[in-house]
């Protein structure tokens, strides 16, 4: 019926050569570009198919051109994109062309949870996480799966952690479910117990019926992302109350770090076996701060040291690690509560591997039966490029973040956010990959973001930041040069300013 590339050869020859191609000078394409293309799409399902080359033309000539190229720009500074490194692109292709399902451990016919398994484990060394310690490790479809998951288990835990110490009973929610789990537990309420959470983590604590009211805040009133730690105690003694710690590492809005250092880390697990807690980091960006090694990295360095100690650990790959969507990771300490949440219970034609062989199969451990192979993009990433490769990338990533907040901060125009006190040099120490500003003028604040995206040369978030309206650039590309990007930034923002002096009417 159709023809897919004759050989993985042909396949490679025309993935390399998109990847040698410049990236677009434009991070965005023109909204003329996008309206061609959605008036190009298929109305209707064609009742003969258009076959696979006039397919392929309407793919070249009418889609893609409409396609957002921001993951190939490293001037793409919405959300935490991410880009993809050459080795994780062509990999992923890869696993389109196997189209392999990892989904069960079945060693005696391919090695692809092998190759994940291994992938998790060059992941935990890179991160200087020890692998042994996180046998439940996973790959997941992002962030917001890995948070799902670690939720999950924590709910799990503790509950079963209420019930044997208060009832001398035991419990699964797994196996019995929430509410009669609480019953039997005699508690009364979850709660999470967080600062500045991502978004995600309610929606986590929304599917898992724990309800997005469960996210308490005890963040300090004067640095919200940093916990208070007696508010956080107070809470976590509560009597009739069991509760899920959620270390934001690395919050999303400014790339500031929940902790300070490995005693804070070690004072909160203290609590969390007091009390039969569960902790769990939300590392998406930040758990890859723990490659960086230079003295000018030390706060970012003290803001991720201690994590291990947690339960269990979020990471993102289509972030900074650079591999295509859809990819996330997630390790646990407790193979066991994985068993007890994500069991396809008695599906014997499922059993597999010999008692000596440690993989679990993926679909006993995570949300989905079948899976895509997205262990092989991150696999060839850091097989090409090494620990010391990805620490150089997030140098300069580093590196550009803090002189765009260097030059926000000497301007007269911006204000560097959250607005704290310190000299200029200890608040870029602070600075990790995301840069959080306004405008001085409140009026250009308002419609900073959508002046900077409608440039299309560098793209930006906007946010919001104790309730005004702020810009959000996050630096997450492999290809990211403080020498190249630098410049178009400070002209983007220059010429912006320069324009909206000459009178907001001039500008549309
Ligand atoms: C991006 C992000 C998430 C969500 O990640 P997805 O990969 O988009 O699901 C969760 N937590 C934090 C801190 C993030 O930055």
């Amino acid at each position: 019926m159709f023809d897919a590339p004759e050989t993985i050869e042909d396949l490679f020859a025309g993935i390399a050569s998109l990847g040698s191609e410049p990236p677009p000078e434009n991070v965005l394409p023109s909204e003329e570009a996008l309206s061609h293309a959605r008036s190009k799409l298929q109305a209707q399902l064609p009742i003969e198919g258009l076959g696979l080359e006039p397919t392929i033309k309407h793919l070249r000539e009418d889609v893609c051109p409409g396609l957002n190229a921001s993951s190939r720009s490293s001037r793409y500074y919405g959300f935490v994109t991410g880009g993809a490194t050459p080795a994780a692109s062509l990999a992923d292709n890869l696993v389109t062309a196997y189209d392999q399902n990892v989904a069960v451990h079945l060693p005696g016919e391919t090695i692809a949870t092998d190759v994940e398994d291994r992938a998790l484990t060059l992941l935990c060394e890179l991160l200087k996480l020890d692998s042994t310690q996180f046998p439940h490790r996973i790959f997941t479809t992002g962030a917001t799966g890995s948070n799902i998951l670690g939720l999950a288990c924590g709910r799990e835990h503790i509950l079963r952690e209420a019930a044997a110490v208060r009832n001398d009973s035991t419990t699964s929610v797994g196996e019995i479910g929430i509410f009669a789990s609480m019953h039997r537990a005699a508690i009364h309420k979850i709660q999470i117990l967080t600062t500045v959470p991502h978004s995600s983590l309610s929606k986590a604590a929304s599917i898992l019926g724990l309800g997005r009211a469960s996210l308490i805040d005890v963040g300090l009133p004067d640095a919200p992302h940093r916990f208070d730690m007696t508010k956080l105690r107070k809470y976590i003694e509560a009597p009739d109350a069991a509760s899920i710690v959620a270390i934001s590492a690395a919050e999303v809005n400014s790339g500031l770090f929940a902790t300070t250092g490995f005693d804070q880390v070690r004072e909160i697990r203290n609590m969390a076996d007091m009390y039969g807690a569960w902790i769990h980091v939300d590392g998406a960006m930040g758990i890859m701060g723990r490659i960086l090694t230079s003295p000018a990295h030390q706060t970012i360095l003290d803001g991720c040291a201690g994590l291990e100690l947690a339960d269990s650990i979020t990471g993102d790959g289509h972030k900074l690690l650079n591999v295509p969507y859809d990819c996330g990771f997630f390790f646990s300490r407790h193979p066991e509560i994985a068993l007890r949440v994500f069991s396809n219970p008695g599906a014997a034609y499922l059993a597999t591997g010999d008692s000596d062989d440690t993989i679990i199969s993926p679909l006993n451990v995570g949300m989905e039966n079948s899976r895509r192979f997205r262990a092989l993009p991150v696999y060839a990433t850091l097989t090409a490029y090494g620990s010391d490769g990805y620490r150089k990338m997030l140098e300069k990533q580093v590196e550009l973040s803090r002189a765009v907040a260097s030059f926000i901060m000497d301007s007269e125009d911006f204000e560097l956010l959250p607005t704290t006190e310190g000299t200029k040099e200890e608040l870029l120490s602070r600075i990790f990959m995301i840069v959080m500003f306004r405008a001085k003028d409140e009026e250009l604040s308002k419609q900073m973001v959508t002046r900077i995206k409608a440039t299309r040369k560098i793209y930006v978030s906007g946010t919001a930041w104790q309730g005004s309206p702020a810009c959000r650039i996050a630096v997450s590309n492999w290809r990211t040069d403080v020498n190249v990007d630098l410049p178009i930034i400070q002209s983007v923002l220059e010429d912006l300013v320069a324009a909206w002096k000459k009178g907001p009417n001039q500008l549309e």
